[in-house]
């Protein structure tokens, strides 16, 4: 690998090779580590994983009455070390029972050394919201993986980073905001060019425009956003010389975003899965699309129905335990994705691997029988029948489903009655389509939009 920024070091005598002291040196510590423990083969890092994850359920029975029962009743003796067994007798911990435990999850007693505790939520996109309380240690860990993000995609800090998103606490100014620096990840550890971020609301053409005038190294946004801004590049003849990668995150992928990127910007798109809970849960291996689980933050479970592992495959739900939380354990989360197992990655990492992240569980079509699938649209065709730019679909019964379309002129008749026999071939089913023509998709609160969504339960 030719990754090799300099380090900003804290005495200016000693340029190189740098010096640094106090937080920033824990963060390349705990990278120089990573950088070895990415390559230890999967039975040593369930080993590993498991002696943390020990240590976690022996904290959460000490000082959280919540766990302490719920170990109790599994037969769990959270003091013997950990085995496997052990382990998958634990219950998986809903979202609804962390939104009704609330503060009842805390630990009555954080070492120390964990730091300050802050709260965040989930967006509530999918509904109510979570909250969850981490510490600084938490933070620590995710500016680390942000770094091996980094350091897996050899950025070049000089690079200037522009990110689009949904903002918390209110609205920017229209025209962006700037950092002097990429923020707490590279702190005190790496020069960096400047950052600056714009909402997701503006317009594309606002869009388009800052992104003119910026003209970053670095892009990162919502997938169904990189559409958008690379087929409005591509209609408008609109380069954006310095874009060297585009980093995703929030949404599902497809490999359609993946070509748009390329072709209008000759950029790679690199995706990155992650969540409020945990932070950074898997990010694209340097050399494959395979999504890497951080194995070594996160003990990350593919579970079938009858709560089996998946094998290469297949796909499953996510249970998640972040191991270094010790503010509000989550311990065996269901997070509500689901995702398919990858193979063992080429590229000789031990880390897990997920070949597709899907989705929801309200992403899924229900069919009448009870049974839920992942819906094809057979979306590729779309643009083959009419001049469509995004599309929302909603599943309103078990025979009715609403197809949202912008489009850049409304469909004739011809092409509505291919598009809807298309949409019912690849759904291998009748459903009564309703077309409804927006201006733009809407975003959820958190910024993200699914392209299906069920409203049958
Ligand atoms: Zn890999």
């Amino acid at each position: 690998m030719s990754w090799n920024p300099e380090i900003m070091s804290a005495v200016p005598e000693c340029a190189w090779p740098g010096l640094v002291g106090g937080e920033p040196a824990a963060r390349l510590a705990s990278l120089f580590q990573l950088e070895q423990s990415q390559w230890l083969a999967p039975e040593v890092l369930r080993e590993r994983q498991l002696r943390q994850a020990g240590l976690l359920l022996a904290h959460a029975e000490e000082t959280i009455p919540f766990y302490r029962s719920r170990f109790a009743s599994a037969g769990l003796d959270a003091h013997a070390p950990l085995t496997p067994e052990a382990w998958d007798s634990l219950p998986i911990l809903r979202r609804d029972e962390v939104q009704k435990a609330g503060r009842k999850l805390l630990s009555r007693s954080i070492p120390k050394p964990h730091g300050k505790v802050a709260w965040t939520q989930t967006s509530g996109s999918t509904g109510q919201p979570v909250k969850v309380a981490r510490t600084e240690l938490v933070g620590h860990y995710w500016c680390v993986f942000t770094l091996r993000n980094h350091q897996w995609h050899e950025r070049d800090f000089s690079g200037k980073l522009a990110s689009i998103r949904a903002m918390k606490g209110g609205a920017p100014p229209p025209d962006g905001v700037a950092a002097a620096s990429w923020g707490r990840a590279t702190h005190g550890l790496f020069h960096t060019g400047k950052s600056f971020v714009l909402e997701v609301g503006a317009s594309l053409t606002e869009q388009v425009d800052w992104l003119q005038k910026i003209d970053p190294a670095y892009l990162l946004t919502y997938p169904s956003n990189i559409r958008a801004l690379a087929d409005r590049c591509l209609e408008r003849g609109i380069e954006l010389p310095g874009l060297r990668q585009v980093q995703s995150v929030g949404e599902i992928v497809t490999p359609a975003m993946r070509n748009a990127s390329r072709e209008a910007w000759g950029a790679p798109l690199i995706d990155t899965y992650s969540s409020e809970e945990f932070g950074y849960i898997a990010l694209q291996c340097p050399s494959s699309e395979g999504m890497h689980i951080q194995a070594e933050n996160l003990l990350v479970e593919l579970l079938d129905e009858n709560g089996r592992p998946c094998a290469p495959g297949e796909t499953g739900r996510l249970v998640i335990t972040g191991l270094h939380n010790y503010a509000m354990p989550l311990i065996r989360y269901e997070i509500g994705d689901h995702a398919v197992a990858g193979e063992r990655c080429a590229c000789g990492r031990g880390l897990p691997v997920l070949s597709k992240i899907l989705g929801r569980t309200r992403n899924m079509l229900v069919k009448e029988s009870g049974e839920m699938v992942w819906p094809r649209f057979g979306v590729r065709r779309f643009r083959e029948i009419a001049p469509i730019r995004q599309y929302q679909a909603i599943q309103k019964s078990f025979t009715e489903m609403h197809v949202r379309l912008v489009a850049d002129r409304p469909l004739t008749p011809d092409q509505e009655a291919r598009l809807i026999r298309h949409i019912r071939e690849s759904l291998e089913s009748p459903f009564e389509i309703a077309l409804e023509y927006l201006d733009e998709i809407p975003r959820s609160k958190g910024g993200k939009y699914d392209v299906f969504v069920s409203e049958v339960s």
